[in-house]
């Protein structure tokens, strides 16, 4: 071992027990710390990937009532899965959740945190925290929370991708003998509640006597990538029976339910122009609302129109000129409003656009 890393290596050799007398202290009390069976962790922890502590707690209940078995989340039928999945967003993580429960129901729940890394949807984190917390194994759970507290108790300006690895590496030689799940939650609570992002509680902090930084002068900051920004037109087919929804078939939300859309920005006679050489005779447009919603990597620009019209919107044929439709008519499907509120999983992009029905 080198000098430096001999340092560094001794600096985190006192962790164990400046953090887990804290955290004995300390721990707030959550759904997902009642138990460690490694069902409850996993979900736990897909679900505290994309969502505060705070908005998870309900989510995680309800879901783990209806759902509180891996063998239940096999079973469950993907519409039901993804309603107790509305409000987490990424609903490809609900999808690859399931698929893992599958294969963990019938092969029982891996130990390690390289066979959890063979499961879907499960990456070094989150088979860190899951190894560690349920089954009591040396394996670091490096998330943002835990670079941040690391890089400035060390005071190591590297980029995060680089700590990420580093961190991992050099934290799994410090872990007690006992304690393993405790000692990765102690890491994770304290830059959760003490070492947060700007004006971290250093006065309060188990570490202050061994950090180099004691500030949020670390970690260096990531240079986030622009959004794209996108014009979306949503139209919002109602007749008798109710509204028409179709399951997307590409991009963001693939698979999920949602209106008609277009992407490009249209105006109330686009739309009627656009309506009529698709081949609809007797409708009404209803005044637009516009609204904008935010993704990791895209903003959608929205405007919805509500398209009033006892002709079948599924049987229209697009015209040839707009090449930007991202639904087809033909999938379009009429389901009441109280359907779609209660039963059915509309992503937030679109659930706006109820009160508009
Ligand atoms: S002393 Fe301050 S900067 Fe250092 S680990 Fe504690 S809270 Fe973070």
């Amino acid at each position: 071992m080198e000098t430096n890393e001999q340092s560094v290596h001794e600096i985190l050799l006192r962790l164990p027990a400046l953090l887990l007398p804290w955290y004995d202290q300390n721990k707030r009390d959550l759904p997902w710390r009642k138990n460690t069976d490694p069902y409850r962790v996993w979900v736990s922890e897909i679900m505290l990937q994309q969502t505060r502590v705070e908005a998870a707690k309900d989510h995680y209940i309800r879901f783990l009532k209806e759902l509180p078995t891996v063998q239940a989340l096999a079973e469950c039928p993907e519409e039901k899965l993804f309603k107790l999945w509305e409000g987490l967003g990424y609903y490809s993580r609900a999808k690859n959740l399931q698929k893992a429960a599958k294969i963990a129901a019938e092969q029982g729940f891996p130990r390690t945190a390289d066979q959890l890394k063979k499961l879907p949807g499960i990456g070094d984190y989150t088979a860190g925290a899951i190894a560690s917390i349920a089954f009591e194994q040396p394996s670091p759970a490096v998330d943002g929370n835990v670079i941040r507290v690391l890089s400035r108790l060390l005071g190591d300006a590297r980029d995060q991708e680089t700590l990420k690895s580093a961190f991992a590496r050099l934290l799994a030689p410090v872990y007690p003998h006992e304690r393993c799940g405790d000692f990765t939650q102690s890491l994770m609570e304290l830059g959760a509640t003490v070492c947060v992002p700007s004006s971290p509680l250093c006065l309060a902090c188990p570490l202050l006597s061994v950090c180099k930084t004691k500030s949020d002068a670390l970690p260096t900051k990531k240079i986030k990538a622009e959004r794209r920004k996108t014009d979306v037109t949503l139209l919002l087919f109602q007749n008798q029976s109710g509204a028409a929804l179709c399951k997307r078939t590409e991009g963001v939300l693939k698979g999920m339910y949602g209106f008609f859309m277009i992407e490009r920005a249209m105006t109330d006679e686009n739309v009627r122009t656009f309506l009529q050489s698709a081949g609809m005779k007797q409708f009404s447009v209803g005044a637009p609302h516009a609204h904008k919603h935010v993704f990791s990597h895209i903003e959608w620009n929205m405007r919805a129109f509500p398209v009033y019209s006892e002709e079948n919107a599924a049987h229209l044929c697009p015209a040839t000129d707009v090449r930007e439709y991202r639904s087809d008519f033909s999938s379009l499907e009429y389901f009441p409003k109280e359907k779609i509120e209660r039963e059915l999983s509309l992503p937030s992009a679109f659930r706006w656009c109820l009160k508009l029905l």
